[in-house]
């Protein structure tokens, strides 16, 4: 059933922004449900990179079981890649999952809007940023709004809608029926720092390194202790390991300047390891050493 005020019949097209861990996950799950997908990066090589991870996704798929050999096809045939952003402006609507910095959100919907009148909805995958302040950018600011999906976007279910003091119930309820379309379940969320999810995911996963800093227990142990202890399906430092660490500490910069709490405060071994490029499974180490046939296999998807 579509939401009351739902105009999803006009969204067609499809543009991501940033075909990084995020966007090439939203560009796969869209296209799987039939919407014509532009993906686009400034990077051409993390494009491809993108393009080859939906793939391997799918291929993974199939041989699961989940996925047929015409679902791959026809995913991967509504998929086009660009390093050409202004093309995306066309799009009805604009999912953007560039890097987690404030002034290049806003920078990317100025160029979007200036490049074309086309009345998209733009809709930031943003972790933590507020949605009103990116949307202070924008000549439609009721149609700007947050989509928070998580990570591995094929296979996270959830997905956060963050409503913007300006944002219109018109778009509230187009976003949704599209999650819904592309099978996600999403819940409404006010647009306050770390929304419904992040707060407490970080608040968890900042005190798993605290204690991993201060010797309390290995990061396989502190894990197993959530995973077993509290059934979480993974523990924190796994998780943040497939998050990314230097999207993680961001993250808590922002939390702990925006909410004051000691709580979001980025512990020193965080620090040291995105300083020494260690930032999880994307760079191959982080609290686990991803190179290793073990570790590959602790992940989920
Ligand atoms: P990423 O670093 O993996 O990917 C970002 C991509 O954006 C890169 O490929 C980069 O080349 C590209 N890019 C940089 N500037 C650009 C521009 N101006 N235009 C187009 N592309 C540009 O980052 P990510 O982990 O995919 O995170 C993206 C967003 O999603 C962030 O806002 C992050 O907070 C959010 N997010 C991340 C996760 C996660 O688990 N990684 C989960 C939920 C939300």
């Amino acid at each position: 059933m579509s939401s009351p005020g739902s105009r999803s019949e006009t969204i067609q097209t499809i543009a991501v922004i940033g075909a990084g861990t995020m966007g090439h996950g939203i560009a796969q799950v869209a296209a799987l449900a039939g919407f014509k997908v532009l993906l686009s990066d400034v990077d051409r090589e993390s494009l491809a990179r993108g393009v080859t991870a939906i793939e391997g996704n799918l291929v993974k798929g199939i041989k699961l079981g989940k996925l047929t050999e015409a679902d791959r096809d026809r995913t991967l045939q509504h998929i086009r890649g660009t390093t050409n952003l202004k093309e995306c402006a066309a799009a009805d609507l604009i999912i953007e999952a560039a890097p987690e910095k404030l002034d290049l959100k806003k920078d990317v919907l100025r160029q979007l809007e200036s490049a074309s009148d086309h009345p998209f909805i733009f809709a930031s995958n943003t972790s933590s940023l507020s949605i009103t302040e990116i949307a202070s950018s924008s000549k439609r600011p009721e149609a700007v709004i947050g989509m928070h999906f998580f990570n591995p976007v094929h296979i996270m279910r959830l997905l956060e809608i963050v409503v913007g003091e300006k944002t219109s119930t018109a778009t509230v309820d187009t976003v949704t029926d599209v999650g819904r379309r592309i099978r996600k379940e999403p819940i409404v969320v006010k647009d306050v720092p770390g929304f419904a999810s992040s707060r407490l995911g970080i608040v968890l996963g900042l005190e798993a390194m605290r204690m991993f800093e201060q010797g309390v227990a290995s990061a396989e142990d502190i894990d197993t202790a959530m995973e077993l202890g509290y059934n979480h399906p993974m523990g924190p430092l796994k998780l943040t390991d497939l998050v990314g660490l230097d999207v993680r500490l961001n993250i808590a910069e922002y939390l702990h300047r925006e909410l004051g709490s000691e709580a979001f405060r980025p512990p020193d071994v965080l620090r040291r390891m995105v300083s020494e490029g260690k930032l999880g499974k994307k760079t191959g180490q982080g609290f686990y050493d991803w190179s290793k046939e073990d570790a590959r296999r602790a992940q989920t998807s």
